[in-house]
């Protein structure tokens, strides 16, 4: 095994793991025996992302990677940011949080917002950041229903639909966590080529 993800979420290992094919082989935390939560506590996507991946290293030996997310919007001061999974409470659903984004930004005009994944790799003894990035806006009530977490209000620029409103190739291509992704593969691809 050679590249460890720091995620128990399925869906971003199933996905990182095609894209991945025959450049690394990507372990999950099950397969290395870790059950336990990762902290997470810092106040930066970058010390978050590191946080996991450091914590892997550390304790499992693995080299690895990590990533963590945030909508950031300008009028909020780029709240809810790093706080985004759990912006209403720690036990409040992302139903809940886009409400609150909602009733925060009522009356507000300037509706500028973006998504950014950081991803922390770290192989040996070093360490790498990738970042995405995919600028939009907040909108005035929800739209659609596919995707997951703030989808049905975020519009990305140079498009009439909200995250929720298109489909997942779709998204995926323009996304943060799409071109954070697209950043460590071409790393790792040229890593594989020398
Ligand atoms: P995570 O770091 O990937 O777990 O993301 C933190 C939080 O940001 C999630 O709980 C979601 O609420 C939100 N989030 C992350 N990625 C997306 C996305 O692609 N669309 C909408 N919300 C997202």
């Amino acid at each position: 095994m050679k590249l460890v993800f720091a995620t128990n979420n399925k869906h971003k290992l199933e996905e990182i793991s095609h894209l991945l094919e025959g450049e690394a082989e990507i372990g999950s935390l099950a397969e290395i025996g870790c059950q336990e939560d990762i902290p997470e506590d810092h106040d930066t996507l970058e010390e978050n992302a590191l946080q996991k991946a450091r914590y892997i290293k550390e304790h499992y030996g693995y080299d690895c990677f990590a990533d963590d997310t945030g909508l950031e919007i300008e009028a909020l001061d780029k709240r809810p940011g790093v706080y985004s999974a759990r912006y209403a409470g720690p036990a409040k659903d992302s139903v809940e949080n886009m409400k609150k984004v909602l009733r925060e930004m009522e009356g507000i005009s300037d509706r500028k917002a973006c998504f950014r994944t950081v991803i922390a790799l770290i192989q040996g003894k070093e360490e790498h950041l990738f970042e995405g990035r995919v600028d939009g806006k907040i909108l005035t009530a929800q739209q659609g229903e596919a995707g997951f977490g703030y989808d049905p209000i975020f519009q990305p620029e140079g498009f009439d639909l909200s995250f929720a409103e298109m489909p997942m190739d779709e998204k995926n291509k323009i996304s943060h966590r799409g071109r954070a992704i697209q950043q460590l593969i071409a790393f790792l691809k040229e890593q594989h080529n020398k």
